[in-house]
């Protein structure tokens, strides 16, 4: 029964550790990366830090993307264009970011 419980536990875990993987944004040709509220961030995808780190960008200047980020704690509620849910991340106390008006 413990064992059972243990191992929940460390599964619970892991999920959670996965949900907190920090999202940046960054376009293709662009050598920053950017906070999702950033307004430079533009036409720009989303990507996961680590990879925009191996792709060699660094943070904007601006936005500051790596003091904010630990901020940025919850996906957007807002649904997009095509109903999906936007992808987002925000510290809006509204839980959805600029683009749905949440800032
Ligand atoms: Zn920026
Ligand atoms: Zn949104």
């Amino acid at each position: 029964m413990k064992k059972t419980l243990v191992l929940f536990a460390f599964l619970l875990c892991g999920i959670a550790f996965t949900g907190k993987a920090q999202t940046v944004y960054a376009s293709d040709k662009g050598e920053k990366y950017h906070t999702a509220d950033c307004k430079l961030s533009g036409d720009a995808k989303d990507l996961k830090l680590g990879e925009a780190k191996k792709l060699g960008k660094t943070a904007c200047g601006v936005c500051k993307p790596d003091e904010h980020l630990k901020d940025k704690t919850s996906q957007c509620t807002g649904k997009t264009a095509d109903g999906t849910r936007c992808k987002r991340m925000t510290a809006s106390p509204k839980g959805k970011c600029f683009q749905h008006k949440g800032a």
